[in-house]
């Protein structure tokens, strides 16, 4: 037997949860019972691409079982299991992609620590809020012997392998006493836990067995009718596969009959997800096929830039051998994305129309992420232009639409004018706004690092061409200013070629402008040359 220590990470959401004053205690058992859920599918799925591998899998389950006297909670399923490295791996360390943000965070804000946990999802951690030791015991198909592993979730854990493991994963938890100041219900009693699987888990596959009884319905939320289930049905489904704690902001159905028959069950997140913007954080939607399980994080149901977007496509017309290398060559499965694609953005579109502040909120949320799509997603360019928002001279406080935009243009004014920078304030002390800002001209101001990139790419929006009021030539003359600058121009030609031929090394050419109020003079870009924010950012990339 081997006493190891916990990664320091491991330790500290540890030392949260055995101190945890998040309310909701309960949801432990929905995270083991996720645990086993999907523990059980990887088995399945291992057993169709593998079929020499020796295990039983006609009988797949979930089991819990509790002893008042012992004070005892067991959940058992007969699914995957770790091999001996696994459990160090998985258990020991936490390799969730957003735990250091999230510990972070943590640091910065002590007080709302249950929020967090709300955030983050914690898993098999969570055990300790209620137990004060778990014993795991665990045997992986083709490993020989079994694991057993046990910890008090202080500062170590320990190991050793043994013989007589059964197939599958056995978590035990001993109960903290019932004296504890925490004021614990009593999860050895089955009136209990029947509750809690009823509330939490009441979706899930595979069967969950209590006292020789499935306590669970296992019925797919996407194959019943839409009017049958309730909200709170969708929240809990979402947290199973979303690992947020949250509550989704909207809730996206989808049906396909015919040749290539689909159900998809969507969601729109309320908070963005920790990962969003970390390199290996998870992308895609799981895929399904008959309501067995085939992947998670399937990226090619999804473009990257709605990889907040969480749920469940069900593909009738697939093997359920199918591979990513087969799905992203099926046309049907373009198609499908397609499809999706444009749902999801309608969705959007409704709840900016229909619910503005739920809107505003997801908005602020994803919409950098969204903004990618502008990149890469020329086909829906209109769709997602008309779902952004942004900062404008209009107003300090509230964003704006482009369509809004539009319908405030002065007359006489033919383009949707913006500017990029790092700062509202920067923008707005900017020189170039000045001649705008004299015509009374409305501009937006964009300051994602995104917005660097995608403005390039956007030609116009409702027939109005997008222009920097940063680049080139801002044609805001009227026929009369501009002889009164041709007459001026030849005035200043002396001028103006001594001041060229000084700057020769820095500027391509020095005119008069009518953009400046205020300022004797400002420097600007040539229409195709990269804006100053940008140039900046090359440089600081070392470009
Ligand atoms: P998550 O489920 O979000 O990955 P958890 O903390 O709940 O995080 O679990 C960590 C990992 O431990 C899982 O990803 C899985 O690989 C492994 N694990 C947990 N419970 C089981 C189980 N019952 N059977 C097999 N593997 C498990
Ligand atoms: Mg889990």
């Amino acid at each position: 037997m081997e006493t190891l220590e916990f990664q320091s990470e491991a330790r500290q959401l540890l030392q949260l949860m055995i101190h945890s004053i998040y309310s909701n205690k309960d949801t432990f058992l929905r995270e083991l019972v996720s645990n086993a859920s999907d523990a059980l599918d990887k088995l399945r799925l291992e057993s169709f691409r593998d079929k020499d591998m020796q295990v039983d899998v006609d009988d797949l389950h979930i089991v819990i079982e509790s002893d008042p006297a012992e004070r005892t909670l067991t959940v058992r399923d007969n699914g995957i299991g770790m091999t001996h490295e696994d459990v160090v791996r998985l258990i020991g360390t936490i390799a969730k992609s957003g735990t250091a943000e999230f510990l972070k965070q943590l640091k910065e804000q002590q007080s709302s620590t249950s929020d967090l946990i709300g955030q983050f999802g914690i898993g098999f951690y969570s055990s300790f809020m209620v137990a004060d030791k778990v014993t795991l015991v665990t045997k992986y198909p083709h490993a020989e012997k079994g694991v057993r592993w046990e910890s008090t979730g202080e500062s170590t854990y320990t190991i050793e392998d043994v013989d007589d493991a059964p197939q599958g994963t056995s978590v035990t938890l001993h109960l903290k006493p019932s004296d504890d100041e925490d004021k614990l219900p009593d999860y050895t009693e089955p009136a209990k836990i029947r509750e809690i699987v009823k509330r939490y888990s009441d979706f899930i596959t595979w069967p969950v067995r209590l006292g020789g009884e499935d306590i669970n319905s296992r019925k797919a939320l996407w194959a019943r009718p839409a009017s049958e289930v309730t909200e709170e049905e969708y929240a809990e489904f979402y947290r199973h596969i979303s690992h947020d704690w949250n509550a989704p902001l909207e809730t996206i159905r989808m049906q396909a009959e015919g040749t290539f028959e689909y159900q998809a069950l969507l969601f729109l997140p309320s908070q963005a997800p920790l990962d969003l913007f970390m390199r290996d954080g998870k992308r895609g939607v799981q895929l399904y096929v008959k309501r067995v399980f085939i992947m998670d994080d399937c990226a090619e149901l999804m473009p990257e830039y709605l990889r907040f977007v969480k749920g469940v496509v069900d593909a009738a017309d697939l093997s359920l051998n199918v591979s990513r290398e087969i799905l992203q060559q099926d046309r049907q499965i373009q198609l499908m994305r397609r499809r999706l694609v444009k749902k999801v953005l309608s969705s959007i579109k409704s709840l900016q129309s229909s619910r503005a502040e739920d809107y505003a909120k997801l908005w602020a949320e994803v919409g950098a992420a969204l903004k990618e799509g502008l990149l890469s997603d020329a086909d829906n360019r209109d769709a997602i232009l008309e779902v952004c928002s942004f900062a404008s001279t209009h107003s300090a406080d509230s964003l704006t639409t482009l369509a809004e935009y539009v319908s405030r243009m002065k007359d006489g004014q033919e383009h949707i004018y913006f500017m990029t920078g790092d700062s509202r304030l920067a923008v707005e002390n900017s020189p170039h706004l000045e001649a705008l800002r004299a015509k009374d001209f409305e501009v937006l101001i964009l300051t994602d690092p995104i917005d660097e990139m995608w403005v390039d790419s956007v030609p116009a929006f409702q027939g109005k061409p997008l222009q920097s009021v940063a680049k080139g030539q801002v044609d805001l003359e009227t026929e009369e200013e501009k002889s009164a600058a041709a007459e001026k121009a030849t005035e200043f030609a002396d001028l103006l070629s001594w001041m060229a031929s000084s700057l020769e090394e820095n500027v391509k050419e020095v005119r008069l402008s009518t953009r400046l109020t205020t300022s004797p003079a400002c420097v600007v870009g040539d229409a195709h040359d990269i804006t100053p924010t940008l140039e900046k950012m090359y440089k600081a990339m070392g470009q």
